[in-house]
């Protein structure tokens, strides 16, 4: 950011509930099934259907809104917003209207320090995140000139979920986006697949002189499919917004959006277009009524949050901030790694394993941690045979854990098998440090009379003789104390 301008933002995040059917009708609400096949006349929007509220949506709804310590609106009701699209079949969207169901709520993030001028968690406020459906797929790329429309996501539920113009840099925007990411998934209401769209952000940004009051005309930029996209947008429509201020131009305000191949957000439309929705109350919804039962059982449902537990996990274990929000990433993986650290004894071990081997070689196969083949116990055996120092880390990375992942027992065993286990015997140790000194006097006089550097050398050559089964730092210390006598 130039100096003397400050960036505000506010994100509006579409969050896809992972309701067993859909909003409005009994259609399965499922991704990859054959085009057209989860449909009904109620979805479709054909005369005379009428739709019937899911209570599953709003129970999630009730969840996000109580994790974010929001106000839950005991009445709000539902509205028609009229667009005219071939993938929205009724010819309008059914979505709440001036008062959601929930309001004034807020998520807390660590503050971007250069902008706040301290290291300090800041609190982003949450407008409102209201209920709609969301609309058919339309597919121009399928066959020649042809456009094709796909009606399975017609009337899928949807929370909008609106944060207030707090963020004060991209940074912030990123930060704020994946803290709202991880609580959706930890809540398990929505699957977090940003690339298929589960969970999308549109991105209010303006810039105004440091020290003024007002917000300035702000720029809508759409279509940001990953964290990496959001940023990047963010930063270029700053600085775009920040050379026109000071050429003395103004800021147009337009919707455009992010094109990830040049690396730019482009015009998509101006003010002038703007529609005009003609918004009314749906009729053929009943009022949205929760009663301070549903509220209160929604409370009890409520799962330890992903924050709570990053707290808890840093306190406990000593983990720093992005090592806990990785093992944070989804409820599976923090119960694995919840499962391996408390077996093993070990939350820093049992960190190091999951952040280091286990999402590698996930990654590397593109799994969940659901299909990961190795059992939490299993895993919590070769942790602690490597914090016990029985096992030396290269030996359990390079063979132990590729023969867990190989189903070949437990690390107990392979070990054993395969005659792995590390000498920590200090007598053993001390032998050997006294051959390779007696075999080599050279370096030991160079050694003694100064030359320190010529220590790893030695280290290599007990190493060498242990054949690799040594502990690394008992023979350091075993080898410094008897370079010290004399
Ligand atoms: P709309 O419904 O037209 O999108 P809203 O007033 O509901 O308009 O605002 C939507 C989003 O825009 C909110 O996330 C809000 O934080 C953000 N916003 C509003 N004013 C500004 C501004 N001047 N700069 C950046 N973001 C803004
Ligand atoms: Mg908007
Ligand atoms: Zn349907």
């Amino acid at each position: 950011m130039k100096a003397g301008y400050e960036a505000v933002i506010g994100l509006e995040v579409h969050v896809q509930l992972r309701t067993r059917s859909k909003m409005f009708c009994a259609c399965q609400n499922l991704t990859g099934a054959p085009p057209n096949s989860l449909t009904c006349p109620v979805c479709l929007g054909l005369p005379g259907a009428l739709p019937a509220l899911n209570a599953e949506a709003v129970r999630m709804a009730l969840g996000l809104g109580l994790a974010v310590e929001a106000e839950i609106r005991p009445c709000s009701a539902f509205y028609r917003k009229q667009y005219f699209y071939p993938d929205l079949p009724k010819g309008y969207q059914i979505t709440q209207g001036p008062v959601a169901l929930v309001e004034n709520g807020h998520l807390d993030i660590p503050g971007d320090p250069r902008v706040r001028g301290a290291e300090a968690p800041v609190r982003i406020r949450i407008e409102r995140a209201h209920l709609e459906e969301d609309a058919g797929k339309s597919h121009h790329d399928l066959d020649g000139g042809a456009s094709h429309v796909d009606l399975n996501r017609a009337g899928v539920p949807l929370l909008e979920v609106v944060g207030a113009p707090d963020l004060r840099s991209a940074a912030e925007a990123s930060d704020y986006l994946k803290t709202l990411h991880r609580l959706v998934v930890g809540l398990g209401i929505c699957d977090g697949n940003l690339e298929e769209g589960s969970f999308r952000c549109d991105a209010n940004v303006s810039v105004r002189p440091i020290g003024s009051v007002g917000f300035g005309t702000r720029v809508e930029v759409k279509n940001l499919n990953s964290f990496r996209f959001v940023r990047q947008a963010l930063e270029y429509e700053l600085a775009r917004q920040t050379t026109l201020l000071e050429r003395g131009a103004s800021v147009q305000m337009e919707t455009r959006g992010w094109d990830a191949a040049a690396g730019e957000t482009r015009t998509q439309r101006t003010k002038e277009a703007a529609m005009d929705y003609r918004y009314f109350p749906e009729p053929d919804l009943p009022l949205l009524t929760i009663e301070p039962a549903e509220i209160e059982a929604a409370r009890a449902a409520l799962p330890e949050l992903p924050e709570q537990r990053i707290r808890r996990w840093r306190e406990a274990y000593g983990l720093g901030l992005d090592e806990a929000q990785t093992l944070a990433q989804s409820p599976a993986f923090a119960a694995y790694f919840e499962a391996v650290a408390s077996l093993a004894g070990s939350g820093r071990g049992a960190a190091a394993w999951m952040l280091g081997e286990v999402s590698r070689t996930l990654n590397e196969c593109g799994a969940p941690i659901e299909a990961f083949p190795v059992t939490p116990e299993a895993l919590a055996g070769l942790v602690r045979l490597v914090e016990a120092r029985t096992l030396g880390f290269g030996a359990a990375k390079d063979q132990v854990f590729p023969a867990l992942l190989a189903g070949e027992g437990t690390a107990d065993a392979i070990v054993a098998a395969r005659g792995l286990a590390q000498v920590s015997d200090r007598g053993a140790i001390e032998g050997l440090v006294a051959r390779v000194l007696e075999a080599n006097p050279g370096p030991v006089a160079q050694i003694r009379g100064g030359k320190e550097s010529l220590k790893g050398f030695l280290v290599g050559q007990v190493l060498k003789a242990g054949q690799g089964r040594l502990d690394a730092r008992l023979v350091n210390e075993v080898l410094g104390e008897a370079l010290a006598k004399p």
